[in-house]
């Protein structure tokens, strides 16, 4: 695996990770708050804007780090709905992409983890292409940081379903969501900060253990071990049985819902038997199912659910006790949707 720190310097480091360094040249702790201000808070893309840092100390930060900032490559924004995704570029050539969701009350940004993803969803564009490599802490922040400036307002939610899966980069997502909470960083809500993983149990069990109050969306799409395998290969480890287990024993210790997404795929994940399965799998849970139209997908072999049969699904999980929602797809005009990200650049 690449050598972090060479790509991304100073940006390599979470909050702890650069309180030790601070530490370790010997100054006192609140120079860490002061540069993660300046880094996330305030955007800088210098050292010599930190005029409250003394020079003696910024001298040695840039001898050893760079400050690098990512390169907005591409922006498009959907005519429907104000949807805008943005491709951004690395310092090391690799890509990734994030999208901003504009409402009059909100701006939600989804943002990715990894470059390329390894888990190899059969219904998703990034799988297709593999994982190139893991994201550092701050390129993780800064693509949020960034969206919220391009806005010209304020992130107020952010979520972990970009490119990537969270958990196989757990410690740079941990330390991007903590300057992302921060108010020394982007100051957004614990409960507006949510990762979604494919499902992976050792994930699921350490983010338990966390005192933050970060939310958490599993991908469950399937609640039939055999299709699931069929649709994301990358988490048969955890099987269905574990990955249950796994949510019980979250909600227990955190006493926060947890929200499964399903993709409706028609003759894949709607049939009745699979429904049935979806119910059996959700009844006595603390969660909330998000039902996912699926989105167009260049070659993809699933086309999406009827939107009648996805309006049965709602009733008949609403039967069994389950909430459950239709999610209103966002930015499809312009590959921004679930799913789509990187449909244009695979193989970059
Ligand atoms: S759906 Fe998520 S976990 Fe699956 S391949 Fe795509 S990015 Fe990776």
């Amino acid at each position: 695996m690449t050598n972090l720190s060479t790509i991304a310097g100073i940006k390599a480091f979470g909050p702890s990770g650069l309180e030790r360094l601070i530490s370790e040249l010997g100054e006192p702790r609140y120079r860490a708050h002061q540069i993660v201000r300046w880094l996330y808070g305030k955007g800088a893309g210098s050292w010599d804007e930190m005029t409250d840092v003394p020079a003696s100390l910024r001298q040695r930060l840039s001898d050893r780090y760079t400050l690098p900032v990512p390169t907005l490559l591409d922006r498009q924004v959907s005519a429907v709905d104000g949807t805008r995704k943005y491709l951004w570029g690395l310092g090391d050539g690799a890509t990734v992409e994030s999208v901003g969701l504009p409402t009059p009350e909100r701006l939600t940004v989804c943002f990715s983890t990894q470059a390329g993803c390894g888990m190899g969803c059969s219904f998703c564009a990034t799988g297709a292409g593999g994982l190139k490599r893991n994201l550092a802490v701050g390129e993780i922040v800064d693509q949020v940081r960034l969206v919220g400036e391009d806005f010209g307002s304020r992130v107020s939610n952010a979520v972990a379903m970009g490119q990537g899966e969270p958990f196989a980069n757990y410690d740079a997502v941990m330390g991007a969501l903590r300057l992302m909470n921060s108010p020394d960083g982007l100051g957004i809500g614990a409960r507006h900060l949510t990762v979604s993983t494919c499902g992976l149990v050792p994930g699921i069990q350490r983010l338990s253990g966390e005192p933050e109050q970060f939310t958490l969306a599993i991908s469950l799409h399937s609640a039939v071990q055999e299709t699931r395998d069929e649709l994301m290969p990358g988490v048969k480890a955890s099987d269905l049985h574990q990955l249950r287990a796994a949510i019980v024993d979250y909600t227990a210790a955190t006493g926060r819902r947890v929200s499964l997404e399903y993709a409706l795929m028609a003759g894949v994940t709607d049939t009745p038997k699979q429904i049935d399965s979806l119910r059996n799998f959700a009844r006595g849970l603390l969660c909330h199912v998000n039902l996912i139209p699926l989105n167009p997908v260049a070659h993809s072999r699933h086309s999406p659910a009827s939107t009648k049969r996805a309006a049965e699904i709602v009733r008949l999980l609403d039967k069994s006790g389950t909430e459950a929602t239709i999610r209103t797809e966002r930015g499809a005009d312009i590959d921004a949707a679930c799913g789509q990200l990187s449909q244009k650049h695979v193989g970059n």
